[in-house]
């Protein structure tokens, strides 16, 4: 049964190939940790998080040898790339040069009108859009007085970016609220999402180590992806980045936005266990991290629950006495000795996906 989200309505535009709003799947991206000028790291780090998922990967441009690795950086990674520009927008025509498919900048930092003429000006020839990243953390002075660290600054502050940009003329943009904690990131994005129409990219900013940041981004995004709010997203975690795309796909699979991977079912198991799930369910999911097709694998303990969840998944085991049961389909395929299910199990979802499992 499927309980599909209303989206809110968007304009939209496309970063590279993906094409972000207007009813698009919500993108995923993240951003690399590495420093930009050393190319190779870098490049290593982009091909890791593209062969995890990542369909949109931004780099900081913080320097004139970061902005002139670019070329390089871009003309090797497999996924479009965002050059996050502060205050200086001549690394901002520079990356454009360089052939990036979107920009990270705030118009308000850059300087003055004058300077942000030139921006557009570049960006439009090359149809490259621009996202204004407000962050609670970073407001400005007169907004902080009138308003304090509030949603409200976070939404005038925004809303002064877009003037600046609309200007001159300028439409393909991209909106983020971010703080760094999940009330003031929920209200902030409800407000904006009633004053504008343009695409938003989500995220609850330095949100923790792997543990706190996916329990908070999962309640942010979660929140907001449940009321429509969200056109792209990122997970922001301190950890390794490749972390950040499976915590961001998992959000949007089990709000049925995505629907890519291996969704897990597994009990919590309790006395009537007959077979080890815990152990054998991580190890099934660690295994199964890269298979790209959409399948639901149950690993059940026994047969009060197992069968029937186990029958609703693509495929699954559920302990039985002294016996595990392996489904495909809703049917059981194989009867099998209770520590012996792994391999079998592994075996049928190479044959329904086609896919390879390590
Ligand atoms: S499926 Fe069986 S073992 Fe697992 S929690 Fe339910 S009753 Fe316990």
């Amino acid at each position: 049964m499927e309980f599909p989200v209303p989206r809110r309505k968007t304009r939209s535009l496309f970063i590279g190939p993906v094409k972000i709003g207007g009813n698009a799947p919500i993108s995923v991206q993240s951003m690399t940790t590495t420093d930009t000028r050393d190319v190779q790291a870098t490049l290593k780090q982009i091909r890791a998080l593209a062969l995890a998922g990542c369909e949109i990967i931004r780099l900081t441009v913080n320097s004139r040898e970061a902005a002139e690795a670019l070329p390089q950086i871009k003309a090797s990674s497999p996924v479009p790339l965002i050059a996050d520009i502060h205050f200086d927008h001549t690394l901002a025509i520079t990356s454009i040069e360089a052939g990036v498919d979107g920009l990270r900048l705030n118009p308000g930092n850059i300087g003055g009108q004058q300077k942000v003429r030139e921006v557009v000006r570049a960006a439009k020839e090359r149809k490259i859009p621009i996202r204004i990243g407000v962050n609670a953390g970073s407001l400005e002075k007169d907004l902080l007085e009138e308003y304090g660290r509030t949603p409200e600054a976070m939404v005038e502050s925004a809303l002064r970016h877009i003037h600046l940009l609309e200007k001159e003329g300028f439409d393909l943009i991209k909106v983020s609220l971010k703080a760094s904690d999940v009330p003031r990131t929920v209200v902030a994005y409800r407000l904006l999402a009633e004053k504008v129409d343009y695409p938003f990219h989500i995220g609850v900013t330095e949100a923790g180590t792997l543990f706190s940041g996916t329990v908070r981004s999962a309640i942010g995004l979660g929140i907001l992806l449940a009321e429509g709010i969200g056109d792209t997203l990122r997970v922001s975690l301190s950890a390794d980045p490749v972390e950040e795309i499976r915590v961001a796909y998992t959000i949007l699979r089990d709000l049925g936005l995505r629907k890519q991977g291996v969704e897990m079912i597994a009990c919590p198991t309790c006395g009537r266990a007959e077979i080890d799930v815990i152990p054998l369910a991580e190890r099934i999911e660690r295994r199964l991290l890269s298979v790209k097709s959409y399948l639901k694998v149950a690993v059940m303990g026994c047969v009060v629950n197992g069968p029937g969840e186990a029958k609703e998944a693509d495929v699954g085991v559920a302990g039985g006495k002294n016996v595990g049961l392996l489904f495909k389909k809703g049917e059981i395929v194989q009867r099998l000795k209770p520590d012996d299910l792994e391999e079998p199990l592994i075996e049928a979802i190479r044959t329904l996906t086609g896919e390879e499992i390590p």
